[in-house]
């Protein structure tokens, strides 16, 4: 099976070719038709796999198919991830992907200056890419508002709750609104991940890589 074969639009065929992307990785090919359907998703899969791309091109495809205007501050879709690298690392995958879009994205870390991420949210996105402490940090100064957000992923579940996040994660979960579309990703599912999931997910289809 192809890229070619999946059921992505044009625009993220354009940009896979340019990527130099052929063959779908498994959690690709199992993944993409089952998010582009709407389901809430486990992911058991780590990084390496290509789980970004499998996550990140059905999303683009669907924010794209019910557009929205967007409005300052508020991201249709919240991508949560415990690092500073890995939230840069998706947040570049995400531009090379959605090159032939009109899609706005934005990525928040801390360790760095606030103003340059209060401006690019200010000016609105449809794609939020973030770590914990600093979306935290940042919607307590009400320069980002979370009502809005249509699509939310949970990024290396069991990675967040070893860097010490969870407290965070269950202060996040209430700002979303309760009807949403969630995507989990966890290497591993210890049982606190596992009520973590079940607290989250709605009848979660499960792709196991
Ligand atoms: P990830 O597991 O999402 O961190 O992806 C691992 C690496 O594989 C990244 O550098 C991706 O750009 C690359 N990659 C992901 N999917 C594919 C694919 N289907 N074909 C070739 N490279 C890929």
């Amino acid at each position: 099976t192809k890229f070619t074969d999946l059921p992505l639009i044009a625009p993220l065929q354009f940009s896979l070719k340019e990527a130099g992307y052929e063959t779908p990785t498994p959690i690709q090919l199992a993944a993409i038709p089952v998010i582009l359907e709407g389901h809430d998703l486990l992911g058991i899969a780590q990084t390496g796999t290509g789980k970004t791309a499998a996550f990140s091109l059905p999303i683009l495809q669907n924010l794209s198919k019910h557009t929205r205007k967007i409005e300052p501050k508020s991201p249709r879709c919240l991508i949560l991830t415990p690092t500073r690298e890995l939230a840069i690392q998706i947040h570049e995958n995400i531009e090379a992907y959605s090159k032939h879009l009109n899609m706005k994205h934005a990525v928040i870390f801390g360790g760095v200056g606030q103003n340059p991420q209060v401006r690019a949210l200010q000016g609105g996105v449809d794609i939020l890419i973030a770590t914990p402490g600093r979306l935290m940090d940042l919607h307590g100064q009400k320069h980002l508002k979370l009502d809005r957000v249509e699509i939310f992923v949970l990024d290396e579940a069991d990675r967040m709750l070893d860097m010490g996040f969870m407290q965070d994660i269950k202060k996040i979960l209430p700002l979303l609104p309760q009807k949403r579309h969630n995507l989990f990703f966890s290497a591993t599912m210890p049982h606190e991940i596992q009520t973590l999931a079940n607290r989250i997910l709605v009848n979660p289809k499960k792709v196991e890589v």
